[in-house]
């Protein structure tokens, strides 16, 4: 069944946490858009997370939610996130899991940065 309308904000969920600085993280940038911060379990040598500052629990509540300039200022910092770390020339990817078959964990939007490394396929194969 698809959900009617998107499920209330957590101010628990762990990245609001970080936001309001009551558990640490390893920051790589912030700004008045966004923070970013290396993912805890990394999947690549360079795995960073970018959160939007403000309250939205997904892609879905941040695409029809947030504000153009939420929106501009948070995909602007994205590339200067990737051109800071060195990435533009090398490659990198950028992924973000909505809703439950993307096996999405916290709810609070966030992207991930992979790069570092030759990255392969898009998606692992199953089965
Ligand atoms: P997702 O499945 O897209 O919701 O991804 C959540 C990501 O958050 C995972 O890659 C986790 O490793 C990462 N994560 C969970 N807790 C923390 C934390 N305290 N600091 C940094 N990254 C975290």
């Amino acid at each position: 069944m698809p959900q009617i309308g998107l499920p209330p904000y957590d101010d628990q969920n762990i990245f609001a946490k970080i936001l309001r600085g009551q558990i640490p993280c390893r920051k790589v940038y912030e700004d008045e858009w966004v923070l970013a911060f290396q993912d805890i379990n990394p999947q690549a040598p360079v795995h960073v997370l970018v959160i939007p500052r403000e309250k939205y629990c997904s892609f879905a509540d941040f695409s029809a939610s947030a504000s153009e300039a939420e929106i501009a200022g948070f995909f602007r910092a994205v590339g200067k996130i990737a051109k800071t770390l060195g990435l533009e020339d090398s490659g990198y990817r950028l992924l973000a899991n909505m809703g439950a078959d993307a096996h999405q964990e916290v709810p609070h939007f966030h992207l991930h940065m992979f790069g570092g490394r030759r990255l392969g396929p898009m998606l692992a194969r199953q089965g």
